[in-house]
């Protein structure tokens, strides 16, 4: 049982253990206990609720890593080209991510990628000119006069054409108007592919991008148009997370050479080479697990070295290498945490049991089990013990015990299993039987997978979990998740290749916070109101790296369950009114009483639908 939960393999630094807490770090000596900073947002708004907190120290860690490494690669292999990137608005496309990340990247001149006209126009609003945007995806007339008016207004725009007609519209709308063009790139539709659960932009077979027929065609109509001055990139992204580096090496060759070709047949103001996003991030508690097997030096190395040598070799100038990676910008900075509200073992106590003057001898066994477990006996009567309930079970549908039979037997079968996981010094034996799927726990969270942990729903992407606090007791219980929604698939299941272990806590008497890492990514635009939950509340954490404090530079309270059926088309208020109404038409022993539910009621309406109180 880790009791680190793999810090070492995603933490990058981020975070470290401090006793008994994990501890975010600001600065290279001094850090911040997490469950302080929860707990100073909670007091600003709603206790026990999900919080996602933002930490922008982290997309500026992650910024000048891009760019430090990048360019001291370039320098390292005197390569002439200059290193630019954008940051794709379909990984966090939330205001107060790209504020952040606006804010943070000026001295780069990092600029956006959009996809959509409703991504264009907020990149156009918050790219600074002179920073790139770049524009991909199917494109219709007024996405691309929409570009037209960005260039025209004085930033450096791309327009990268996925297709022939693209071309053509683009073509048609110079000559509508007196707009300044914007620049067009062409993405390529490499042969080679991507690798992972995402690897599905790269490839013969991808939606996206021009093959080599249509490359030749771009290139003719461009000339005949004249505006074979405009073609100023090439772009190619071969899917997201990166895995192999040898998958990027392969269509950077494939790209590089067409790069090449496109030079000398008169390609003049070609003179950047987009190389997309994919830059993979570590989201692995276990060894085993591990996902990106490079470092960001060698990634950086192995693009400029491999783009130098083609370039060289064909003696073409080297193109000014762009990037779009967003995962490995913005996973890190986000953090789920959502507090425990039930241990489904919960009601299991011994203080429950009702043993009767004379019970079945199966119980008395159980009984006597319980009474005389030691560390020598533990694993054996482990096993006795889950005999027995399965006998048990079959006892009652047989009609041979009865129901109070049956709780006093769960009750006890519980009682060992937890205290023989205290006892078990080595669980080596435990591994090796599998025993710890059939003995786990279910911890209920306050949360959606739906909406904060999609990817997990939809494409099983494992995201490191971890407590937040009583890290230097052992973890003994085998960990299974529940959300709090009314969907069997809202569920983190325990996995013996991907153990999960937390504590065994009794939550009457404490706390338990549980923090989901690296969530900065995709998550939140991909969240679904699921059973009508809404994002949760979102909090933005600096520090203040002097005096080791921290400030919540805003805080966006969760969305009220009012606001949630409105933004359904449903009418609060109307719902309201009528249950209003209806009060006052029933029976109450005072208009005391009737006020005062009036304003119970009022209250859910204007609070998140996350859970408040389990009694
Ligand atoms: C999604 C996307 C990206 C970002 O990919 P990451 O894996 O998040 O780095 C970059 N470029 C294009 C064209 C994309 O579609």
């Amino acid at each position: 049982m880790d009791t680190r939960y793999g810090i070492n393999l995603w933490g990058d630094n981020n975070f470290k253990i401090v006793e008994d807490l994990l501890h975010i770090q600001t600065t290279l000596n001094s850090s911040i206990n997490l469950l302080e900073i929860v707990k100073e947002v909670e007091a600003k708004t709603v206790p026990n609720e999900p919080l996602l907190l933002r930490f922008p120290h982290l997309i500026q860690k992650q910024l000048e890593r891009l760019f430090s490494e990048f360019n001291r690669a370039i320098h390292e292999n005197s390569y002439a080209g200059s290193f630019h990137a954008v940051f794709p608005l379909k990984v966090n496309h939330f205001p107060h991510a790209i504020d952040q990340i606006i804010k943070l990247g000026a001295n780069y001149h990092y600029g956006l990628e959009a996809g959509s006209k409703a991504e264009l126009l907020i990149a156009i609003d918050k790219t600074p000119l002179g920073a790139p945007i770049t524009v991909n995806g199917f494109k219709d007339e007024e996405l691309i006069f929409l570009s037209f008016i960005a260039a025209h207004t004085g930033h450096n725009i791309t327009l990268t054409i996925e297709g022939i007609t693209e071309l053509e519209l683009i073509i048609k709308t110079a000559k509508a108007h007196h707009l300044t063009v914007p620049n067009i790139g062409i993405r390529l539709r490499l042969h080679s592919s991507g690798s992972g659960i995402w690897a599905k932009s790269g490839g013969m077979d991808a939606k996206f991008g021009l093959t080599s027929t249509e490359i030749m065609l771009a290139i003719s109509l461009l000339k005949d148009e004249k505006m074979v001055d405009k073609l100023t990139m090439l772009h190619f992204h071969i899917g997201s997370q990166i895995e192999e580096i040898t998958h990027l090496k392969r269509a950077l060759r494939e790209a590089g050479h067409i790069y090449a070709d496109l030079k000398k047949r008169g390609a003049i103001a070609l003179d950047n080479l987009n190389i997309g996003g994919g830059l993979a991030v570590e989201y692995a508690q276990h060894t085993h697990d591990r996902a990106s097997t490079y470092t960001m030096g060698e990634f950086c190395n192995d693009v400029v070295f491999l783009l130098k040598e083609i370039m060289t070799s064909k003696g073409v100038k080297h193109p000014n290498i762009y990037t779009e990676s967003g995962r490995y910008i913005v996973a890190s900075h986000g953090v789920l945490i959502t507090p425990v509200l039930e241990l489904f073992t919960h009601d299991f106590h011994l203080s429950s049991l009702m043993l009767k003057p004379v019970n079945p001898p199966i119980i008395e066994e159980l009984n006597a089990l319980n009474t005389s477990l030691n560390s020598n006996n533990s694993i054996e009567f482990l096993h006795d013990a889950i005999d027995h309930m399965e006998s048990i079970l079959t006892l009652f549908d047989l009609g041979y015990v009865d129901l109070q039979d049956r709780s006093n037997a769960e009750i006890l079968v519980h009682q060992i299993i937890k205290k023989s996981l205290y006892l078990i010094e080595d669980d080596a034996q435990l591994k090796l039987e599998k025993l710890h799927e059939k003995l786990q726990e279910r911890y209920l969270i306050n949360a959606s997978i739906f909406q904060s942990l999609p990817d997990y729903w939809g494409l099983g992407q494992r995201f490191p979990i971890m407590p937040i606090h009583k890290l230097s007791k052992k973890p003994i219980r085998a960990a299974s998740l529940w959300d709090i929604t009314c969907d069997s698939d809202g569920e983190i299941n325990f996995v013996n290749d991907n153990p999960l272990f937390l504590h065994d806590v009794n939550l009457d008497e404490e706390e338990y916070y549980l923090a989901f890492f690296n969530v900065g990514a995709y998550q939140e635009t991909l969240a679904m109101q699921h059973n009508l939950f809404a994002r949760p509340t979102e909090a933005i954490i600096t520090f203040n790296t002097t005096d080791e404090t921290f400030n919540i530079d805003h805080l966006i309270p969760s969305q009220s369950v009012q606001t949630t059926l409105n933004n359904f088309n449903y009418n609060a208020q109307d719902n309201l009114n009528k249950l209003k109404k209806r009060l006052e038409n029933s029976d109450f022993s005072s208009a005391e009483e009737k006020r005062d539910t009036l304003t119970k009621i009022k209250a859910i309406f204007i609070q998140s639908g996350y859970l408040h109180s389990l009694g």
